[in-house]
């Protein structure tokens, strides 16, 4: 445990950690390689080596015969050395026409079983200890026997792996669900890790620390803060998506970690006035639609202006069709259409949503993404009033971050630059158009710099070799030409009028 957090104990959340010294926004807490890695619940067919989904045909293992995409992939040491071994030995191969979920639901089991006898340290003073809610679980019938025939029954029984009993093989399924984090492959692909240490951080939806994954390792994060945190004062990561409202959040959160956010954020119904989860009224002009009870996933909703209500069933029905929808979307090809549903999707949640809600954001986050670069909307097509949308959403997307996501943090860095692109052309526009003078320009281009200065610093911490990274490292560079180009601009040349009064004058 190194001084820059400490861990302690009590009887609500368990472990937690402090910070031992006043940390500074975006330092780096501490590196951690994972217990064990491998594909989520649910997964579809990934090659065990590399964890790229097969969408197609599914190629697998000279010699296990379960999901690789290559020969290269076969000899990853976790696949080699972990189940590639086991399945050869007894024979067991995948069935490309079976579920690949239930196939694949017992690959992170049985490597972190097989890294307990290789790390029986770590396994004893960090895995064990963490949270199963085994009882929990149980009650949830179809998904425990679900679990009991795909994991246990399969590992304990047809693998022979009887040296580990079904208790603790359960016990591990549960340990896995709660307190692994999502690593991100690529666009379309997430696996799962367990990282001991990061895993003692407590939930909170509005976090002070961020985790990235180190490209060219073995899956080792660094943590991070993302704002100022003094000494004595907790260290929190979020479990769940921070851009989605309270509603949502919620419901994640108690079916797949087990408890109740009760949080800042949380308690309050407007958000901490980001109205990320507010609806507007129906039946009135200024009303709007929030729940009487933000803490009660099924309490009635009620318009601040009339007597119009709703129950919290019927919001979550709402959601849900909202939330398919999006998904949809998300699963569109990066280009025009994308953006033409987008955009239908704004108009048609504008009588239903509030202005600012949580929905809306990723609808905002996706379309500054695709304007600027889908094709047909490439940056130097943009007419001005498509960088003027691109900038206003950014805006908007960026007064909801600065509260529930707020100092260094990606989506901030991210936004911070697509604003800065979408400013610095309309304003080059502008001035070329002459309908702001140079002094305004050249003011309009400081504020440009800033932000753009911003975005650099928050993103060049992350990892080398990520995206994010090389946004960074060139939005530094780009901001030290931008500001001496800005101040090398001549002073404003005199209106032409007053050019023609002085010609006049000269030829009196
Ligand atoms: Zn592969
Ligand atoms: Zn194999
Ligand atoms: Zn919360
Ligand atoms: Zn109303």
């Amino acid at each position: 445990m190194g001084t820059k957090y400490i861990v302690k104990k009590n009887d609500k959340v368990g472990r937690y950690c402090t910070a031992g010294c006043d940390l500074k926004i975006g330092e780096t807490i501490f590196f951690e390689e994972p217990f064990s890695v491998g594909p989520k619940s649910g997964s579809p067919a990934v090659c065990l080596g590399c964890y790229k989904t097969l969408y197609d045909s599914i190629t697998v293992c000279d010699k296990c015969s379960w999901p690789v995409c290559s020969s290269n992939c076969s000899k990853e040491e976790l696949h080699s050395k972990n189940e590639c071994e086991i399945f050869s030995k007894v024979g067991i191969k995948f069935d490309a026409n079976g579920d690949p979920a239930a196939q694949l639901e017992s690959i992170t089991v049985l490597r972190t079983l097989l890294e307990s006898e290789r790390n029986p340290t770590t396994w004893t003073n960090e895995v064990l200890v963490m949270e199963s809610h085994t009882e929990e679980r149980k009650v949830r019938t179809e998904l425990w026997a679900a679990e009991q025939a795909n994991v246990v029954d399969f590992l304990h029984d047809r693998c022979q792996l009887n040296r580990f009993n079904k208790e603790i093989i359960q016990r591990v399924c549960g340990i896995l669900e709660v307190n692994c984090f999502e690593i991100v492959i690529d666009e379309y692909a997430s696996i799962r890790g367990l990282y001991p240490n990061l895993a003692i951080l407590s939930h909170n939806c509005v976090a002070n620390t961020t985790h990235s994954k180190i490209p060219g390792t073995n899956f080792k994060m660094v943590v991070r803060t993302t704002t100022e945190v003094k000494q004595g004062e907790e260290l929190f990561s979020s479990y769940t998506k921070s851009t989605d409202p309270t509603l949502v959040r919620r419901m994640k959160l108690s079916a797949t970690k087990y408890f109740n956010c009760d949080c800042k954020r949380c308690s309050d119904p407007t958000e901490l006035g980001t109205h990320l989860n507010s609806l507007k009224c129906t039946k009135c002009d200024n009303g709007l639609v929030i729940t009487a009870n933000p803490l009660d996933n099924d309490a009635p909703w009620k318009c601040t202006h009339c007597d119009y209500g709703i129950t919290g069933a019927g919001v979550q029905k709402v959601y849900t069709v909202i939330q398919n929808e999006l998904e949809e979307l998300e699963l569109m090809p990066f280009g025009p259409e994308r953006i033409e549903c987008g955009e239908r999707l704004l108009k048609q949640y504008k009588s239903v949503l509030h202005p600012n809600h949580a929905f809306k954001l990723a609808l905002w986050h996706d379309l500054s993404q695709l304007y600027g670069r889908a094709e047909g909307y490439s940056l130097d097509m943009l007419p001005d009033l498509m960088l003027e949308r691109k900038a206003e959403m950014c805006t908007n997307l960026l007064k909801a971050y600065d509260v529930i996501e707020p100092g260094y943090t990606r989506l901030r860095g991210l936004a911070l630059y697509e604003l800065h692109v979408s400013l610095l052309l309309l304003y080059r526009s502008q001035y070329e158009y002459k309908t702001i003078n140079t002094e305004k320009f050249k003011e309009q281009m400081r504020k440009v710099a800033d932000i753009l200065e911003e975005s650099g610093k928050i993103l060049s911490i992350e990892p080398e070799g990520t995206q994010e990274a090389g946004i960074g490292a060139s939005a530094l560079q780009a901001v030290e030409q931008l500001r001496s180009s800005v101040e090398l601009l001549k002073d404003p040349e005199p209106e032409q009028e007053e050019k023609d009064n002085k010609d006049e004058n000269a030829k009196e």
